[in-house]
């Protein structure tokens, strides 16, 4: 078997975009070591966005611009970031007087608004339009005298934003295993609402759970759990029905790429590992293997799931096949703090387009 080769970290930028056949053959060839590489993976419209909003801030106010906590969760994106000149903090608290500040894609609690406006500083929200959309069902039910359980992960910065939005109003269920030892005080104004990154599944088994206990439980309006990751999660169980490995690249506190593992694990795949780098793949990984699924979560820039497919080829795995079950081009308008450039031009990203799942087939 050819050595697995390191895998660099790239610059952020344009991906390559691999030569891949957009099918999944039926009959692999006998010894023929072969790649499925899911699509939809890799970045979703919000972290595009929060990541341009950084790049745009440093480039209209220089250097440093202040963001709290990591922008997205990966942390090729966030080194990257650090070298154009962008400052990551924990709070606010940290920055300077006066100084400008990005509110990362898991989004804010009113208290850190108001603690920044309190500094004085220059705020750009680049939080993610579908978590501020659960944000403001968050707001809406509580003024209703709804209570709310939030189906998300403690601790997890989207949960605590969202939690911030109705903090009286809000209680945290963790996983399935939580239902049972909830206590509320009014179980006919009950809703449920989510983290938009959680496994589809698991969320549905939770969602059961809390509807036998509470048969009166109220459903929010649309799906919390985002565009993005049902689309990544839908790809890979396809993947992993015809992989006996698959690869997941993506940070370990990314939420959706941890996710992807799990999702990987229950639909065929005999294993599945996390990387976020191709050179922590390791050789053992792939004995006896002839197919590797490959993924990547949705804060993933390309250019590091190639460097993977570069490393899968040097060691013999060269015929990758894409397998396709949606197609995305949605893309989010920047914030409004930087819509206009330099030049007083309003940026032409529009909000909209279209999200079309595909059946997938073979052919
Ligand atoms: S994963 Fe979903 S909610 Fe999170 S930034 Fe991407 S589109 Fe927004």
């Amino acid at each position: 078997m050819s050595t697995i080769t390191n895998g660099a970290a790239a610059s952020l930028g344009i991906p390559r975009v691999p030569a891949v056949r957009n099918r999944l053959r039926d009959n692999p060839v006998p010894g023929v070591k072969r790649v499925l590489l899911a699509a939809p993976r890799g970045y979703c419209a919000g972290v595009d966005r929060a990541v341009i909003a950084v790049e745009k801030a440093l480039e209209h106010y220089g250097s440093p611009v202040y963001v709290r906590k990591q922008i997205v969760h990966n942390i090729h994106v966030v080194s990257t970031l650090e070298k154009k000149g962008a400052i990551f903090v924990d709070e606010v608290g940290e920055v300077p007087e006066g100084a400008h500040i990005v509110f990362s894609a898991h989004g804010v609690s009113p208290a850190v608004v108001a603690a920044a406006a309190e500094r004085k500083l220059e705020a750009i929200d680049a939080t993610c339009p579908l978590v501020t959309k659960v944000h403001r069902e968050a707001v809406r039910f509580a003024r209703d005298d709804f209570h709310i359980l939030l189906i998300g992960h403690a601790g997890h910065e989207e949960v605590e934003g969202t939690m911030g939005h109705a903090p009286e109003r809000t209680t945290l269920v963790n996983s399935p295993a939580d239902v049972a030892t909830l206590e509320v005080a009014d179980t006919e104004n009950l809703v449920w609402l989510s983290q938009t990154t959680l496994s589809v599944d698991e969320t549905m088994e939770t969602v059961r759970l809390l509807r036998e206990r509470f048969p009166h439980l109220h459903n929010p309006p649309s799906d919390d759990i985002c565009y993005a990751t049902q689309n990544r999660q839908v790809a890979i169980k396809k993947v992993a029905e015809s992989a006996e490995l698959v690869i997941v690249v993506g940070s370990a506190n990314s939420s959706n790429t941890v996710r992807l593992v799990d999702v990987a694990l229950e639909n065929g795949a005999k294993a599945a590992y996390r990387v976020d780098y191709a050179s922590e793949i390791q050789q053992d990984w792939l004995d006896g293997v002839a197919t590797v699924g490959v993924t990547s979560g949705a804060s993933v820039p390309e250019v590091l799931v190639q460097e993977v497919l570069d490393d899968l080829a040097d060691a013999g795995y060269n015929d990758v096949s894409q397998v396709v079950t949606a197609e995305e081009d949605l893309m989010f308008s920047l914030p409004k703090e930087l819509r206009k450039d330099a030049s007083g031009r309003e940026d032409v990203r529009g909000l909209g387009g279209r999200i079309r799942q595909l059946d997938w087939q073979r052919p």
